[in-house]
């Protein structure tokens, strides 16, 4: 298979034969398809055909730019298993949760669909007309990462293009395919150059970055990433929105019904292989319930089959790539030195990049797998004796994504909740996320607001028209 790039309204490639990237399906770490290795000069191809597209595409009236970007959730919706397929195959994901990923990115769309930027009018006397415009920027760049290859994209494109910006979308190196295939059945009825696509080898987000005819930057990745990209953009003064990594705690009372508790907090832990910017990643469980819920949690761990995404029964895949899968590895070295492996750990004998579930017990603050962002499916489980003093230990962390407490008595689980420095935070559950909440990071989690009407004013600069009568 060969997907080409699309700028201004053209697939762009030569051909399987020109310069490619590999994409590697994570199951067996062999090759199954190619994308074009796309160059500086597609990206200034990319975001000059946006610019020249900003003006027809602003002021387009708002009713036809939904309807557009409804159309592209029905393109979605329509072929949602052949892309769920081409998903599993490079990203690994079993292939209902590839499934799910399709029904998220078209919900999302369709909540887009219905948006518009909230202007106001804050004076209108006999003097002055003063009104508060929300106006587009105009060339957005979206840097997108391999956990979520669709539903990422779709959240940056939805709000871009109802605001009224046009966009180039840079897929992560690994996770191309599947919004190229997309993007390409949406070429259909999209306007030349409202949406660009530019593949790279992780080597072209710079050139977004500083490139002076782009306005804003939409990244979700590392935070490490997400620091240079705000270095980069200073020089032409971008706006950036930034979602970035997080280490969410979950706090669980000694209250609790452990099996229950066990099997939420297992679920909000190992979604995606536990690749999930907001999964759970430290677990604080009180000494009373410690060992049962750890028990709880292996038994689920152990229970899982972990396999070929495309394989029926499969409830996790692969790690998405070899990078990912070395870093994971080298955590559960440590975590083994540090705590006690109650389950789990690397696949033997597939090709693929496997981990079953590893449940860590015994580990404490300052171990590398509770420090560090794992982004893989490795739980540690932290015992805590003092409910006063749990969220502050929970809140020693440079992240600040999300954070969840679990407990009978839901009012005294929000007075804590409410102490943890996160963008989320939930109570007896964990990812509810929607098109209409927004997310947001604190600390080294990000910078600004993604989805809801919040995250739409991030794609807009206010303009103040100010009439004297
Ligand atoms: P990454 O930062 O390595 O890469 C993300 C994207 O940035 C890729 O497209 C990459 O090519 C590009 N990139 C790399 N260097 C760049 C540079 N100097 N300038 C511009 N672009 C550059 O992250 P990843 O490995 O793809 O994703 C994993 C990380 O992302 C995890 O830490 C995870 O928590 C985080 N993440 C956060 C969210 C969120 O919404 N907060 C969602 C998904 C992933």
């Amino acid at each position: 298979m060969f997907q080409k790039m699309l700028i201004d309204g053209k697939l762009v490639g030569k051909d399987a034969k020109g310069k490619t990237i590999k994409v590697i399906n994570p199951a067996d770490a062999k090759k199954f398809a190619k994308v074009p290795k796309g160059t500086k000069k597609d990206i200034n191809k990319a975001v000059a055909a946006a610019k020249k597209a900003f003006p027809a595409w602003a002021a387009m009236p708002l009713k036809k730019r939904q309807a557009i970007v409804s159309k592209m959730a029905d393109v979605v919706a329509d072929n949602a298993e052949m892309l769920a397929r081409l998903m599993t195959k490079e990203q690994g994901k079993p292939l209902p949760e590839a499934m799910g990923e399709m029904a998220w990115a078209e919900g999302y769309l369709r909540h887009y669909a219905t948006l518009q930027p909230k202007g106001r009018t804050i004076q209108n006397d006999d003097e002055f007309k003063i009104e508060v415009r929300r106006v587009p920027l105009g060339v957005v760049a979206g840097i997108c990462p391999w956990n979520f290859p669709v539903l990422v994209p779709f959240w940056k494109i939805g709000p871009a293009l109802i605001a009224g910006n046009t966009i180039v979308i840079k897929p992560a190196p690994t996770t191309p395919l599947t919004i190229l295939k997309i993007l390409e059945m949406c070429n259909e009825f999209v306007p030349a150059g409202v949406i660009n696509a530019v593949t790279d080898e992780n080597d072209l987000g710079p050139v977004l970055t500083n490139h002076p005819d782009v306005a804003k930057v939409s990244f979700t990745g590392s935070s490490e990433t997400g620091k240079k990209i705000m270095e980069s953009s200073a020089g032409t003064i971008k706006r950036v929105t930034l979602e970035l990594g997080g280490n969410d705690p979950a706090i669980v009372l000694p209250d609790v019904n452990v099996k229950e508790t066990a099997e939420k907090i297992f679920g909000g832990a190992f979604l995606n292989a536990g690749q999930v910017c907001l999964a759970v990643k430290r677990v604080y469980a009180h000494k009373d319930i410690y060992d049962e819920f750890c028990d709880e949690l292996a038994k689920l761990a152990k229970d899982t089959i972990v396999d070929d995404g495309l394989k029926q029964g499969a409830t996790m895949g692969p790690l998405q790539n070899e990078a990912q899968f070395k870093k994971v590895k080298a955590l559960i070295k440590s975590a083994k030195k540090d705590g006690e492996v109650l389950s789990g750990g690397v696949v033997k004998g597939k090709k693929g990049y496997f981990v079953k579930p590893v449940i860590v017990k015994n580990v404490k603050d300052g171990d590398d797998i509770v420090d560090k962002e794992q982004f893989g499916p490795v739980l540690p489980v932290i015992k805590f004796s003092d409910i006063k003093k749990v969220a502050k230990q929970a809140n020693a962390s440079d992240y600040g994504l999300g954070g969840s407490v679990w407990s009978k008595n839901t009012a005294k689980a929000t007075r804590i909740a409410s102490t943890i420095q996160s963008g989320s935070v939930w109570v007896n559950q964990h990812i509810n996320i929607g098109p209409h909440i927004p997310m947001a990071g604190f600390k080294a989690s990000g910078l600004g607001v993604e989805q809801s009407d919040e995250g739409l004013e991030e794609y807009t600069q206010i303009q103040v028209m100010n009439v004297a009568k």
